[in-house]
């Protein structure tokens, strides 16, 4: 087995690592610069980053020539999105990169392809995926939007919550419920809607680790009929594997490494008692641990774009390690950095007494949210049962336990 890469393929690597390396602010930190909590400069500066790399085909490298990528494969992909990732830098347009491009190239007609795909290849456009609920979260199947077919539109009417992005979108890859069923993920749709289309509001909502998120309400919004991606009421099943698209990747462990290997230095520098952290028989052992922890995350990461560059030869595997270890490493890591720091670890970037330039509560804020493509219990449930081929446990055994955890009237 060869786990290497190909001359050509490593040329590639190299030019994508000098053009990002040579495009980013060299002062840029992207432990203290957020892509949530930018100012108007620095949103405007990303968005032009983001053209320029479109322009190199370095969005989407793997895609297709006609819809706007280099031609190259999966492999070629997630090289280029490794060496994003240690930069730390995150497009505007992740959303549209990571899930509703990838959504639209394999349920698309031809016709959504043509009409949607050049714009996410070249960074001109922005996507949001307006997906959750109030009451549809963890369980996505509980959609209360509804759309109606009215003539040649779909009427659309409901709310959405904690949808990321980071300006104004220009597409809402969205869900809403387009028939009364039981079971009810059956009834469900996906589409592409036009982020301006009149009936549609926008309220911002301040989150923790993530800037602000939007809460998006549809009031009679009509959406084209042909803009209904893959079959009606099949949206739940596209959805459920659109969202391995969301949690795999090699950007992610690409980024811990950086942040790690930053951590790294800081150990090497910083002494305690006299002596470099990095000395401490403790300290090494847990850095060693943390590298360990990302080195598995690579490899299950590559192994699943590997898997995916055999299509065809090979079944998909139907669940995705990667993002599940991306959670548990993303939430561990800090506080294992925050450890070995001491109470310095919890001093906010510009506080006096800071170390690391505060990089660490920062680091340990941002890992509060892990729910994007569904918590880490729902990661669980979806490894459990379509990885280990564990039953789940009946609907009415479920009731049976909500209704025992219900009051007793006396
Ligand atoms: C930073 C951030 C970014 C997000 N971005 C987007 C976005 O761009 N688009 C979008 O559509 N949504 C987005 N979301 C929403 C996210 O997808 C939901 O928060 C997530 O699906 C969980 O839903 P919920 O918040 O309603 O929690 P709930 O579903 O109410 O869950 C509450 C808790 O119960 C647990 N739980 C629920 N069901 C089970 C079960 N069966 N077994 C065991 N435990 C269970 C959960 O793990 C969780 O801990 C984002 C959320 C955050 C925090």
């Amino acid at each position: 087995m060869d786990f290497g890469f190909t001359e050509k393929q490593e040329k590639l690597r190299k030019a994508a690592r000098e053009f990002f390396l040579n495009e980013m602010p060299e002062d840029f930190d992207p432990d203290v610069e957020t892509m949530f909590s930018l100012t108007k400069e620095q949103t405007a500066f990303w968005m032009k980053f983001q053209k320029k790399a479109g322009k190199k085909g370095y969005l989407t490298p793997g895609w297709s020539k006609e819809t706007g990528g280099l031609g190259y494969g999966p492999i070629e992909q997630g090289i280029v999105e490794e060496e994003w990732g240690f930069t730390g830098g995150r497009w505007p347009n992740a959303s549209g990169l990571h899930i509703a491009g990838p959504a639209v190239q394999v349920f698309g007609t031809e016709e959504q392809k043509k009409k949607f795909l050049p714009g996410i290849a070249q960074g001109t456009a922005i996507w949001n995926q307006a997906f959750t609920e109030p009451d549809a979260g963890s369980d996505e199947a509980n959609q209360k939007t509804t759309a109606v077919l009215k003539g040649n539109y779909y009427v659309l009417n409901g709310q959405k919550t904690f949808i990321t992005t980071l300006i104004k979108p220009d597409y809402l890859y969205t869900l809403a419920r387009t028939a009364e069923t039981e079971p009810k993920h059956q009834g469900i749709s996906l589409f592409l809607v036009p982020a301006d289309a009149p009936g549609i509001t926008y309220q911002a909502q301040g989150t923790m680790g993530f800037g602000t998120q939007l809460n998006i309400y549809y009031k009679n919004v009509k959406v084209p009929k042909e803009n209904l991606l893959g079959e009606l009421n099949r949206g739940f099943y596209h959805a459920m594997a659109a969202f391995e698209f969301e949690r795999s990747g090699t950007g992610n462990p690409a980024n811990a490494k950086r942040r790690l290997t930053e951590f790294i230095q800081f150990c090497k520098k910083t002494k305690r008692n006299g002596k470099p952290l990095i000395k401490d028989t403790d300290v090494r052992k847990t850095v060693a641990k943390m590298a360990i922890d990302i080195e598995i995350q690579r490899l299950i990461a590559w192994e699943a774009v590997w898997r995916h560059s055999q299509k065809g030869q090979l079944p998909p595997k139907g669940y995705d390690l990667s993002g599940f270890f991306n959670k548990i490493n993303s939430t561990q890591h800090p506080e294992t950095m925050m450890h070995i720091m001491g109470l310095y670890g919890q001093l906010r970037s510009g506080a006096k007494w800071a170390k690391f330039a505060g990089k660490i509560e920062r680091r340990w804020q941002v890992a509060r949210s892990v729910h994007p493509a569904g918590t880490l219990e729902v990661n669980k449930i979806v490894v459990a049962g379509r990885g280990l081929g564990l039953p789940r446990i009946p609907a009415r055994f479920n009731k049976m336990i909500a209704e025992s955890l219900q009051p007793k009237k006396k």
